[in-house]
């Protein structure tokens, strides 16, 4: 791996709910009222080479949207740190949180919601580079034209409104919105998750050939495993807020070494040799609210042993490039056995 251009560090994210009047008062009452606080991210540090693109994959509720918006500059994380090139991607001021860099953009999974209805397209992909001066003035709208070209379009399109184009094309202009910021980094968040089948991999075949043209950097979050298999570099799996494996995608689709990556794999369906056997993951993904003791993965684990409920598993190595936190792969998930060792 060269040397990373993006650097998670040690980020926590916790979103704290306070009760409104009425519920003090009953709270009075009940004993309730308490402000709730939701461990959205725990500890989490990852770090990306340049033209590396890096799956992040998990259940829904697991961070990794969170994750991606903490990247993004659009929350600023409760502790730890994100820098791209050594600079912080946010400053905190109060409730104010300023991004200082617009060399990370977010791609959504809604293209239709991330766009201006009342907007033509060329004037919202131009708004961007306008104002932070990416591109000299006279020459915004022939760049636009050329950008809606480079993702498929025809640069006609820059005078139609979003409710003109299909699903896919949508995400097109998107793509091409956040490559018009010239970033180094892009945030892909369940991108052609709301796409179909076939409209997916014209989307996905078009991230490929821009990422390879490009030389771009992006961390692709998704719950689809396939899809992360075709585009990634390497992947880590997320587990309620905490990072459970990292390992170069090849790898880890060969020989998942986390019990929970095993069980995600074993719950997607798959046609034809019948070697597989399809099985859900057992059990509810635990509350964020307030995340069990030990290892986060303990009550749904079929492997877990009496250390697993007490002392939460730290990421150890298990490979040249690959890390796993599990008590598995640190001396056992028994107790006596560890203290015997
Ligand atoms: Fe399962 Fe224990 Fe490993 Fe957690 S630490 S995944 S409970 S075996």
């Amino acid at each position: 791996m060269t040397d990373p251009i993006l650097k998670i560090e040690n980020v926590s994210k916790r979103f704290t709910r306070w009760p409104g009047m009425a519920e003090r008062l009953v709270g009075k009452i009940t004993g309730g009222g308490k402000p709730v606080t939701v461990h959205a991210l725990s500890d989490v540090t990852l770090h990306v080479s340049q033209g590396e693109v890096l799956g992040i994959v998990g259940e829904s509720g697991c961070g990794k949207s969170t994750l991606g918006r903490v990247v993004a500059g659009i929350y600023a994380p409760s502790d730890g740190s994100v820098t791209l090139k050594g600079d912080p991607i946010v400053r905190e001021h109060g409730n104010r949180i300023d991004k200082l860099t617009t060399q990370v953009q977010m791609i959504h999974q809604d293209p239709f919601a991330s766009l201006n209805p009342r907007m033509k397209v060329g004037e919202t992909l131009a708004e961007g580079p306008r104002y932070h001066r990416i591109i000299p003035s006279g020459k915004v709208r022939e760049g636009m034209r050329e950008l809606l070209e480079k993702v498929g379009l025809e640069g006609a399109y820059a005078d139609r409104l979003p409710h003109q184009f299909s699903g896919g094309q949508r995400q097109r202009v998107a793509i091409a919105r956040a490559l018009a910021m010239k970033p180094e980094v892009l945030v892909l968040d369940e991108a052609v998750a709301s796409l179909d089948v076939s409209i997916q991999a014209q989307v996905l075949n078009l991230f490929m050939d821009l990422r390879r043209d490009l030389g771009l950097t992006a961390l692709f979050i998704s719950h689809d495993l396939s899809v992360v298999r075709h585009v990634c570099d390497r992947v880590a799996i997320m587990y309620l807020g905490r990072l459970v494996e990292l390992a170069p995608a090849d790898e880890l689709y060969a020989d998942p070494k986390h019990p929970y990556t095993a069980a995600l794999f074993a719950s997607v369906p798959t046609v034809g040799t019948g070697k597989r056997k399809f099985e859900a993951i057992k059990g509810e993904i635990p509350s964020p609210i307030n995340p069990p003791p030990g290892c986060a993965f303990h009550p749904r684990c079929p492997l877990a042993g009496p250390r697993c409920r007490v002392e939460a598993p730290r990421l150890t190595g298990a490979g040249p490039a690959r890390t796993v936190a599990c008590h598995l792969n640190d001396g056992g998930v028994d107790t006596k056995a560890e203290t015997a060792a």
